[in-house]
C-alpha cells in the first residue's frame, strides 16, 4: 500500500460535505426543485429505513461529491493516451489512476475502469472473450489484420461463429445472475447456454455437477458469480474445471467484490488468480459508485481494452473518478476492518434468523447474504417483502431453488449486511434486525384469493405490529446515523 492513498487532512467532513450539498441543492433548485426536493427526499428515506438490500450500500461523501463534477462533459472515447477526442488528458489521468487503483486493490495484471455498469462489464467480458477466442484467430488463419479487411464472405462465416458459442453459468434460482445466461438477457440470446445448479439436499455448489456439465456442453465461457447465493466458492475448482474443457473462466464478483477488496476471501475464494476474466460491479459491497469494472489476465487485456467501440461508447469521466477515490478508500486497512464486520454481521443476522425458527437456503451464510426460505411461515416471498416493508424494512423478495412460486411471487427474502455494516451496526444490532424480521413474519398472514387458495400477493399484518417494528428499527437507526453530521 503506498502512503498516498490517504493524504492527511484537517478538514471537519461531515461540515464541509453539508455546506457542498446545501450549495449544489440551492443551486440544482434555480433550475428543477422538483428534483432538489427528490434529493433530500432520498436522503431522509435512507436515513430511516432499515436499508437489508445485499445489493445496496452507502457510498462515502468524498465518493459521491467526486460524481458531480465536470469530469462528465468530456468526450473521451478511446484509451488512456489512445483517445478518439482532442483534450483527454485529465481523463486519461482520472482513468489511469481508476485503473492504477484497481490493479493494485485485486493484485490484478490489468484493470478496465470504463463499463457503466455492472451488466456492461459482463458485455465487455463476453466480447472480449469472444474477440480473443474466435475473432483473433480466425483472423489469423485468414492473414488480416482486423475485421474491416474481410470480404463480406469471411465476415458472414464470423459473425456466425461469434453466435454459435457456448457458455454455461449457474441458473437463475441458484442464485446466478440474469446475465449468466438466463433467456431474457442478451446473455441467454447470444450464447448456446446451459446452467448447473445446486445440490438439491444440501443447496450448495456441487462442483461434480459443474464438471458434467461442463464435459458434456463444453462451453467456451464457465462463468462463476452469483446475486443470491450464500456461500463462498472455490475459484481454484472452478478453474481446474474451465481448465479440463478448455474454457475461459469468467468470475462475475460483483457482489462480494468488497470480500476480495478487504482481504476476507482469500486463497481459493479470491478469484482474480485463478479467473481468466473477472467483472464486478463497483457499487455493492465495494462501496463505491455504480458502475462496472473488469479484471483480466494480460493474455486477454487487449481484447477488453477494446472495450469501446466493442460495446460501450464514451467513457463515465466524472464516476470513473469516483472508482478511483473508492478504489484508494478499498485500499486502506480500515475497509479491511469493515470488510470482516460485513461477513461477521451477515452470520450473526443468519444465526438470529435460525433461532428464531427461519429457514435458510444452504443452512446459513459464510459470505455478505442471508436468502430466507419464508413458505414455512406460509408466505410468499411477495408478502414478506411488502409486509417488511410497511415496517421500514427494505428487502427484496427472491426465488429458492426450485422455487414453486416463480420468479415474480417467489419463496425468498435476500438480505445483506454491507449497508447497515456501514452505518456502524454491529451483532447486537443484528440480533435485533433478525429479531424484529422474524416477529414481522409471524405477524404476517396471507389474503385467500377468489379461488379460496391462498393468494400470493396479498396479505395482513397483525394490528400495531408496522408501527411498534417501525419505532424498534428507528432506535437502532438512531443510534447509527447515515452520514453523521451531515446536514441540508
Ligand atoms: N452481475 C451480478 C452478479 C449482479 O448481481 C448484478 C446486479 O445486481 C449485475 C451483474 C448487474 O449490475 P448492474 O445493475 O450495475 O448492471
Amino acid at each position: 500500500m503506498t502512503e498516498t492513498l490517504s493524504p492527511a487532512s484537517s478538514i471537519d467532513v461531515a461540515a464541509t460535505a453539508s455546506e457542498a450539498y446545501r450549495a449544489a441543492l440551492a443551486v440544482i433548485e434555480t433550475v428543477e426543485p422538483r428534483i432538489a426536493d427528490a434529493t433530500r427526499a432520498e436522503l431522509a428515506d435512507q436515513r430511516g429505513s432499515l436499508k437489508l438490500i445485499a445489493s445496496e450500500n452507502y457510498a462515502s461523501p468524498a465518493v459521491l461529491l467526486t460524481m458531480g463534477t465536470w469530469l462528465s462533459d468530456k468526450y473521451a472515447e478511446g484509451t488512456v493516451g489512445h483517445r478518439f477526442y482532442a483534450g483527454c488528458q485529465n481523463i486519461d489521468t482520472v482513468e489511469a489512476l481508476a485503473a492504477e487503483h484497481a490493479r493494485e486493490l485485486f493484485g490484478a495484471e490489468y484493470a478496465y475502469a470504463q463499463p457503466h455498469s455492472g451488466i456492461d462489464a459482463n458485455l465487455v467480458a463476453f466480447w472480449s472473450i469472444l474477440a480473443h477466442r474466435v475473432e483473433s484467430p480466425e483472423l489469423a488463419e485468414l492473414g488480416a489484420k482486423n475485421v474491416n479487411q474481410l470480404t463480406e464472405e469471411q465476415w458472414e462465416t464470423l459473425r456466425h461463429k461469434f453466435g454459435n458459442q457456448r457458455a454455461l453459468g449457474m441458473s437463475l434460482d441458484a442464485g446466478g445472475h440474469l446475465t449468466h445466461g438466463f433467456r431474457p438477457n442478451i446473455s441467454g440470446k447470444m450464447f448456446h447456454q446451459r446452467s448447473y445448479g445446486t445440490d438439491n439436499k444440501s443447496q450448495l455448489l456441487d462442483y461434480e455437477q459443474v464438471r458434467a456439465a461442463a464435459h458434456e456442453f463444453k462451453p467456451l465461457i464457465l462463468i462463476a458469480g452469483y446475486s443470491a447465493y450464500p456461500r463462498r466458492i472455490d475459484f481454484a475448482k472452478m478453474r481446474e474445471i474451465a481448465d479440463e474443457v478448455g474454457a475461459t473462466l469468467l468470475v462475475d464478483m460483483a457482489h462480494f467484490a468488497g470480500l476480495v477488496a478487504g482481504k476476507v476471501f482469500t486463497g481459493p475464494e479470491d478469484p482474480v488468480p485463478y479467473a481468466h476474466v473477472v467483472t464486478s460491479t463497483t457499487h455493492k459491497s465495494l462501496r463505491g459508485p455504480r458502475g462496472g469494472l473488469v479484471l483480466a489476465t494480460q493474455e486477454y487485456a487487449p481484447s477488453v481494452d477494446r472495450g469501446c467501440p466493442l460495446v460501450l461508447g464514451g467513457p463515465l469521466g466524472h464516476v470513473m473518478a469516483a472508482k478511483a477515490v473508492a478504489f484508494a478508500e478499498a485500499r486502506t486497512p480500515a475497509f479491511q476492518t469493515y470488510a470482516q464486520a460485513i461477513a461477521d454481521n451477515a452470520q450473526t443476522l443468519a444465526e438470529g434468523l435460525k433461532k428464531r425458527g427461519a429457514t435458510l437456503v444452504t443452512g446459513g451464510t459464510d459470505n455478505h447474504l442471508v436468502l430466507i426460505d419464508v413458505s414455512g411461515f406460509g408466505l410468499t416471498g411477495r408478502q414478506a417483502e411488502s409486509a417488511l416493508l410497511d415496517s421500514g424494512i427494505v428487502t427484496n423478495r427472491n426465488s429458492v431453488p426450485n422455487d414453486p412460486n416463480g420468479a415474480w411471487y417467489t419463496s425468498g427474502i435476500r438480505v445483506g449486511t454491507p449497508a447497515l455494516t456501514s452505518r456502524g451496526f454491529g451483532a447486537d444490532e443484528f440480533d435485533a434486525v433478525a429479531d424484529l424480521m422474524i416477529k414481522v413474519f409471524k405477524g404476517t398472514s396471507p389474503v385467500t384469493a377468489s379461488t379460496g387458495k391462498p393468494g400470493k400477493a396479498k396479505y395482513t399484518v397483525v394490528d400495531g405490529l408496522a408501527e411498534s417494528t417501525k419505532s424498534a428499527a428507528a432506535e437502532l437507526l438512531d443510534a447509527n446515523p447515515l452520514y453523521p453530521g451531515l446536514q441540508l
